[in-house]
C-alpha cells in the first residue's frame, strides 16, 4: 500500500502539532504503507507573509510574492523531518522544485505540467519518507510559483498520482466532508461518500474544503481522496467515481461563497460581438467571471450583469467604466457586498421541483434573489451577503440534511 499523506495548516499549526503529525506518519509506516507527505505552511503564515510584502510595497513583483510565500511551507516540511529523524524514521525533506514539481510561469496561480518524483518513490520504496512543501513548484526559467491558496490539496493530488499511490489522505481540521459547512451549520451532516462530481462543484462553489484544481486531477486520474482529521482518527469521506447503484437525494448539500462581486453595464447596444467586447478584456485581465445575466434588449440596447472574485471588483469596475464609455453605454453599476448559495445534488436530474424549493424557501425568508444560474447538478442564486447565514441554514433544513436529535 502507497499513500500520499496531507496536512493542511492547523494540523502543521504549532510544534505540539507538527508532533502529533509525525503520530500520524509514523502510525500508517508501522502498518507498513508507503508515505510521502505534503505539508501546509502553519495557519495564517501564509496571510502574515503577502501582509508584509503589500506592508514594503504596493505592487510587489508577483515572482517576488510566490518566493516569498513559499517559504512558509519550507519551515513545515523542515520541522516535520526533524521530529520524524528524531523518531529513528529516515525522511528528507523537498521543496516543490526538489520534489520534481514544474508549473507554468503564472505567479500565484502557477499550473502543474509535470512531476518528475522517481526519487521520491526510491525513497517510500525503501520505507523512508519524502516531506515535500505544498502549493509550489518552479517554471522552466526556475523561477519559484505558486498554485493558488489552498494548492496544497492540488500538490498532494500530483505527487499521489505521479507516485501511483494508492490514495490521497488529506488531513484537516474537520472530519470529513458534510452536507454543509459544519462551522457554519452545527447540523451539517457528514457524508461517507461523495463522488468526485459533486465533490467539484461543492468545491468550485465555495466550498473551501479542498481545492477545486485538487478534486479535478482525482477525477482525471481516478485518484481516490481519504478527506479527514489529524486532531480525531476516525473514519473521513471518501471522494471517490460516482455509484451509480445508489439510489439519491434531490439534493446532496449546501455550498455558500462570500468572495463575490456584481457588476452591470447599462444600455449598451444589442448586436452580435457585444458579449466578447465585455468579457474580451476581463479575461486578459485574467479575472474569472462567473455568473452572467442579460436582459432582454429594449429598443437595441441591452444589459449585462456578471460577478466576479471580491478581489477583483475594483479592477473590473475600471475596464467596464473604460468599455461604456467607448460604447457610449448608459452607465456602470457595482456591489461588492453580494453572496452566492448554491444547492448541489446528482440526484437533481431525477428529481423535479429542486429550483421552486429552492426559490419558495428563499421567499419565506425574505431574502431576495438577484441572479439565478443552473447546470444539470446544481442551483445557484445571488444574494445580499447579510443573509448568507439565514439562506444557508433555511435550505439545509428544507432540503432534510439537517441531522435530526438523536432519539
Ligand atoms: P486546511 O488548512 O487543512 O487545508 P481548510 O481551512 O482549507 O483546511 O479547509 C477546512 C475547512 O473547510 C473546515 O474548517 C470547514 O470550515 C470548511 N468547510 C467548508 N465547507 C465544508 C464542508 N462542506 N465540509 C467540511 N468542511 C467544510
Ligand atoms: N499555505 C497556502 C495557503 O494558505 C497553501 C495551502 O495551505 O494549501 O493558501
Ligand atoms: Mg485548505
Amino acid at each position: 500500500m502507497r499513500i500520499v499523506q496531507k496536512f493542511g495548516g492547523t494540523s502543521v499549526g504549532s510544534l505540539e502539532r507538527i508532533q502529533k503529525t509525525a503520530d500520524i506518519v509514523q502510525a500508517e509506516l508501522a502498518r507498513g504503507v508507503q508515505i510521502a507527505v505534503v505539508v501546509s505552511a502553519m495557519s495564517g503564515e501564509t496571510n502574515r507573509l503577502v501582509a508584509m510584502a503589500n506592508e514594503m510595497s504596493e505592487q510587489p513583483a508577483a515572482r517576488e510574492l510566490d518566493a516569498l510565500v513559499a517559504t512558509g511551507e519550507q519551515v513545515t516540511a523542515a520541522l516535520l523531518a526533524i521530529e520524524l529523524q528524531k523518531r529513528g524514521v529516515v525522511a528528507y525533506s523537498y521543496s516543490g522544485g526538489q520534489a520534481g514539481f514544474v508549473t507554468s510561469a503564472d505567479h500565484a496561480r502557477a499550473r502543474i505540467k509535470s512531476v518528475e518524483s522517481s526519487h521520491l518513490l526510491r525513497h517510500m520504496q525503501a520505507g523512508e519518507v519524502p516531506v515535500v512543501t505544498g502549493f509550489q513548484g518552479v517554471d522552466e526559467k526556475g523561477s519559484v510559483t505558486t498554485l493558488g491558496r489552498g494548492g496544497s490539496d492540488t500538490s498532494a493530488v500530483a505527487l499521489a498520482v505521479a507516485v501511483e499511490a494508492d490514495a490521497c489522505d488529506i488531513y484537516t481540521d474537520v472530519d470529513g466532508i458534510y452536507t454543509t459547512d459544519p462551522r457554519m451549520v452545527p447540523k451539517a451532516q457528514k457524508m461517507e461518500r461523495i463522488s468526485y462530481e459533486e465533490m467539484l462543484e461543492f468545491a468550485s462553489l465555495g466550498a473551501k474544503v479542498l481545492q477545486t484544481r485538487s478534486v479535478e486531477l482525482a477525477m482525471r486520474f481516478q485518484m481516490p481522496i481519504h478527506l479527514r482529521s489529524s486532531f480525531d482518527p476516525v473514519v473521513g469521506t471518501m471522494v471517490v467515481g460516482e455509484d451509480e447503484t445508489m439510489e439519491r437525494a434531490a439534493i446532496s448539500g449546501v455550498a455558500y461563497n462570500r468572495d463575490e462581486a456584481k457588476i452591470t453595464i447599462m444600455g449598451i447596444p444589442d448586436q452580435p460581438g457585444i458579449a466578447a467586447n465585455v468579457f474580451g478584456p476581463i479575461a486578459e485581465a485574467g479575472v474569472n467571471v462567473d455568473v452572467i445575466v442579460q436582459n432582454v434588449s429594449e429598443q437595441g440596447y441591452t444589459d449585462i450583469t456578471f460577478t466576479v472574485p471580491r478581489s477583483d471588483y475594483e479592477q473590473t469596475m475600471g475596464i467596464m467604466r473604460m468599455l461604456c464609455e467607448q460604447m457610449q453605454g448608459r452607465d456602470v453599476k457595482g456591489d461588492d457586498t453580494v453572496a452566492k448559495v448554491s444547492v448541489i445534488g446528482v440526484g437533481m436530474r431525477s428529481h423535479a421541483g429542486v429550483a421552486k424549493m429552492m426559490f419558495d424557501t428563499l421567499a419565506k425568508e425574505g431574502v431576495n434573489i438577484q441572479m439565478i444560474t443552473t447546470s444539470e447538478i446544481k442551483i445557484t442564486v445571488v444574494i445580499e451577503e447579510k443573509y448568507i447565514e439565514l439562506a444557508v441554514r433555511s435550505l439545509h433544513s428544507a432540503f432534510g440534511l439537517d441531522l435530526s436529535p438523536p432519539a
